[in-house]
C-alpha cells in the first residue's frame, strides 16, 4: 500500500514517514499543500493522510480540489478539537480525521479501516482456501500453520488478495508498493511472487503472461 503524507512540521513528518514504513506501508512526503495536491492528483495513493493547517494551501482546500477528480481515501489531521472542524473536513470530502496530538497506533488502525472501506470490505480478515490473512495483526495462516513473510511479502500479498480475482497489473504493484525513495527492480518482484507460492502453495498467485498477477 502506498501512501502520501501531507504535513509541515518536520518531526512529524519524519517520525510517521519512518512509523508508518514499518508497518510495511510504501511513503512520499509533501511538506506543503501545493506540492501535496500535486502528488495526490498525480499518483493513485492508497490513502491520504493530510494535516488541516499547511502553508501555501491549506488541508480543506487541498481536499476540495482533490475531490474534483479523485476519490483516494483521506484521513485529515487537525489540532483542533472543536465540532465545526469536524464537520467542516468530513463535509469537504475526509474519509476520517484523528485530532493531534494522537498515538500512532490510533493512525494506524483508522488508516486500515478507511483503505478496507475504500476496497469494500468491512472485514478484517481475508480468506482465501487454505490461506488466512488477518490485516490488523498482519499475519498469514496457510490450513491452520502460520507462514513467516518478510513487511513486503505481506504487503505484496495483502495487495493481490484485496484485489482478488482481478488481473493486478506488474505496473499497479510498482505504483502502490514502491515509493519514491525506492528504486525498485523488475526482477525482485518475480523473486517475491516465487517466495510467496513456496510458502503458499505454487498455484495460489497465478501468472498471466504479459499482464499481471492474479489470485484466483
Ligand atoms: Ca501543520
Amino acid at each position: 500500500m502506498r501512501l502520501l503524507l501531507v504535513e509541515d512540521e518536520p518531526d512529524l513528518l519524519a517520525g510517521l514517514t519512518r512509523a508508518l514504513r514499518k508497518q510495511g506501508y510504501a511513503v512520499d512526503t509533501a511538506a506543503d499543500g501545493e506540492e501535496g495536491l500535486y502528488k495526490a492528483g498525480s499518483t493513485d495513493y492508497d490513502a491520504i493522510i493530510l494535516d488541516v493547517m499547511l502553508p501555501r494551501l491549506n488541508g480543506w482546500d487541498l481536499l476540495a480540489r482533490l475531490r474534483a477528480t479523485k476519490a483516494t481515501p483521506v484521513l485529515m489531521l487537525t489540532a483542533r478539537g472543536g465540532s465545526t472542524d469536524r464537520v467542516r473536513g468530513l463535509d469537504a470530502g475526509a474519509d476520517d480525521y484523528l485530532v493531534k496530538p494522537f498515538d500512532p497506533p490510533e493512525l494506524f488502525a483508522r488508516l486500515r479501516a478507511i483503505i478496507r472501506r475504500s476496497a469494500g470490505r468491512s472485514g478484517t480478515t481475508l480468506d482465501i482456501g487454505d490461506v488466512h490473512i488477518d490485516t490488523v495483526a498482519r499475519t498469514v495462516t496457510c490450513a491452520g500453520q502460520r507462514v513467516s513473510l518478510t513487511a513486503y511479502q505481506y504487503v505484496l500479498l495483502e495487495y493481490l488478495a484485496l484485489h482478488r480475482g482481478e488481473v493486478v497489473t506488474r505496473a499497479a504493484l510498482y505504483e502502490h508498493l514502491g515509493d519514491d525513495t525506492e528504486d525498485t527492480l523488475s526482477n525482485v518482484l518475480d523473486v517475491q511472487v516465487m517466495r510467496l507460492r513456496k510458502k503458499l502453495g505454487q498455484d495460489f498467485i497465478v501468472t498471466r503472461r504479459g499482464e499481471g498477477y492474479c489470485i484466483e
